[in-house]
């Protein structure tokens, strides 16, 4: 007898009917053979190329990049959604394996163009290069931080089983720990997956439960975490070294399509607004009649109002609604993603935590990884994802695959733009004074973790790097010192914190990823871009629409600062965060009448 499958999980078999199929092994030999083609034709003849024949070349190369995608794609997601079945454990080895070698045999190709824009830097220009022109740009701005063949290859090998495995190692941790907390009086064993989602529940204790054993537990492992974050911080040191980057960030604003000044703007603009978002701290502490909020209180929704619980069905049917109202036709990407079961959503033992969306370019969708527990904030969490996938939609549409790497700091625009979208339709139904105070907060809340909490991380990350070149050693203790001195900046003396919260750094998979440093900015970036964006949304109503659409669909075509620019915004200028933080006060203007 077979078990019979888990409501709402993802069908994958789009891309291949199980982790044992004889497809896989086509696909990966196909892959390979493309692979060992498209070097023959190109190794060491790419400087010679002309327009023409660099745009047949690029074509070829995507080409190929899609023919691994589907395997790639598959792989990553079997794993996450059943990281401890062996045969989905064998195959994610195996083809992180092959991409690990693929990656190195066509290292050629970026080092390559790096050469021939170089030399000739007019083939950007090039009318047959039109499409490809703005991901040139990119290549010319990367090809000074460029190594030889054989260095580019050595850094990819001495990952694959170093720096890397830390990731790895983080992640089957939190994935293989039990938690015992106490749930409404009555101890449980969970799985992190499990006692995270009780961070915001609606009892007081069972919050300070589950945020006690959760970061109490890590925290107990903190110089295994604290190991980790040293070795791969000073790994990145030298190899921003070894790559000419004037600092740790700089990889990170290349990779962004951004600038150091547009970055230190938004984070001064969030540093001198910190008092407006104490300022509604203190009001949440009123509404939860508190002398002061707790840490644990942060996210927590407001007592006595009624808890808000939906199905999946029901958050199906609310998102839906959301999108459609905005256009109907934007909605579409939002329906497909139900309709094609491309959402795996219950969260069980050995599922990666949290929520993705991951981009399916060859199907012009995408499949999204949730955790869902029927809470309002778990109806957000829908909502964002489904951004993603609306972004994916668009942005395969109208755009070869080169031009679908999306930078982060634009990459978040849908998924808070749908965010906004669900504000909106609850506020409207709101049926009470309490339902409205509620939905502001937890808009609120979502704003303060996204841009206040996660400034307080670049922040902190930038103090690891600055400690490494005093050569202070990053023990457990002083990395949460760092921790706790750059959150204090943000939440000052409107929150007391549990001792157990200095290891809450310990927890952010982020900061695992050794060659994603400074993944944090572009969270702030995008949340505050969209908030002005939305402004821009209620000033032209309908006339919006359209231009919303064709930022999404330039995909990474033009920079993040072109794609401000078709919606009429101009983030380089030094007031513009501004507007977006307007938003923010708006909300909290609001709240403060019917508190
Ligand atoms: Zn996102």
């Amino acid at each position: 007898m077979t078990a019979k499958p888990q409501e709402h999980t993802w069908d994958l078999t789009p891309l291949f009917p199980s982790p044992n199929d004889p497809s896989i092994e086509r696909a990966i030999n196909e892959a390979s053979a493309s692979a060992e083609a498209f070097e023959n034709a190109y190794r060491g003849k790419i400087i010679d190329l002309n327009a023409a024949d660099l745009q047949k070349c690029l074509r070829e190369f995507e080409a190929f990049e899609e023919k691994l995608e589907n395997i790639s794609l598959y792989a990553s997601l079997a794993f996450s959604a059943n990281m401890t079945q062996p045969e989905v454990q064998t195959l994610y080895d195996r083809v992180s394996k092959l991409e690990a070698k693929l990656g190195k045999q066509l290292a050629f190709l970026s080092l390559e163009l790096g050469g021939l824009v170089k030399g000739k830097p007019e083939i950007i220009r090039d009318p047959d290069l039109s499409t490809y022109r703005h991901m040139l740009e990119r290549v010319q701005r990367r090809v000074e931080h460029q190594l030889s063949e054989v260095e580019e290859q050595l850094i990819i090998e001495k990952d694959q089983f170093g720096v890397n495995a830390w990731e790895e190692l983080q992640s089957k941790w939190l994935n293989t720990r039990t938690f015992t907390v106490k749930v409404l009086g009555e101890e449980k064993t969970l799985s992190y997956g499990e006692a995270s989602g009780l961070l915001p529940h609606h009892d007081r204790e069972t919050r300070e439960s589950a945020n006690k054993a959760i970061y109490g537990t890590l925290g107990k492992d903190g110089e295994v975490f604290s190991s980790a974050l040293r070795n791969i911080c000073n790994d990145w040191v030298n190899v921003s070294i070894r790559r000419k980057y004037q600092s740790p960030m700089e990889a990170s604003l290349v990779n962004n399509d951004t600038e150091q000044n547009i970055v230190d703007n938004l984070l001064n603009a969030i540093e001198n607004k910190a008092p407006t978002y104490r300022r509604y701290l203190k009001l949440k502490a009123k509404l939860m009649n508190l002398p002061i909020l707790g840490n644990h209180d942060i996210v927590a929704p407001l007592p006595n109002a009624p808890e808000l619980k939906f199905t999946f069905e029901e958050a199906e049917a609310l998102v839906t609604r959301a999108y459609s109202r905005f256009d109907e036709e934007y909605a579409t990407a939002v329906k497909e993603m139900f309709a094609k079961q491309r959402i795996d959503a219950p969260p069980r033992f050995g599922k990666r935590n949290g929520a993705f969306c991951a981009s399916y370019y060859t199907g012009k969708s995408a499949f999204i990884l949730d955790n869902f527990a029927g809470t309002l904030n778990d109806v957000y969490t829908l909502a964002h994802e489904l951004g993603h996938a609306t972004h994916d939609y668009y942005a395969s549409r109208s755009q070869t695959r080169l031009n679908t790497s999306i930078p982060s700091i634009v990459a978040e625009t849908a998924s808070i733009f749908g965010e906004l979208l669900l504000t909106d339709l609850l506020l409207e139904e709101a049926r009470s004074a309490e339902e409205r105070r509620q939905v502001l907060c937890m808009v609120l809340d979502e704003a303060g973790m996204t841009a206040f909490h996660v400034t307080a991380r670049v922040w902190f990350e930038q103090t690891l790097y600055s400690s490494i070149q005093r050569d202070e050693y990053l023990d457990y203790k002083t990395i949460c010192s760092h921790w706790t001195l750059a959150r204090d900046r943000i939440f000052g003396e409107a929150i007391t914190w549990f001792p157990e919260m200095e290891a809450e750094w310990t927890m952010k998979p982020h900061y695992y990823m050794a060659n994603y440093r400074f993944y944090n900015y572009p969270y702030v970036y995008a949340q505050m871009f969209v908030y002005a964006l939305y402004e821009r949304y209620l000033e032209e109503g309908k006339a919006f629409v359209p231009k919303l659409k064709q930022a999404l669909s330039a995909g990474s075509s033009v920079s993040p600062l072109e794609i401000g620019r078709v919606v009429g915004l101009d983030v380089a200028a030094p007031e513009f965060w501004g507007t977006g933080l307007k938003v923010l006060e708006r909300f909290i203007e609001d709240l403060q009448k019917i508190s």
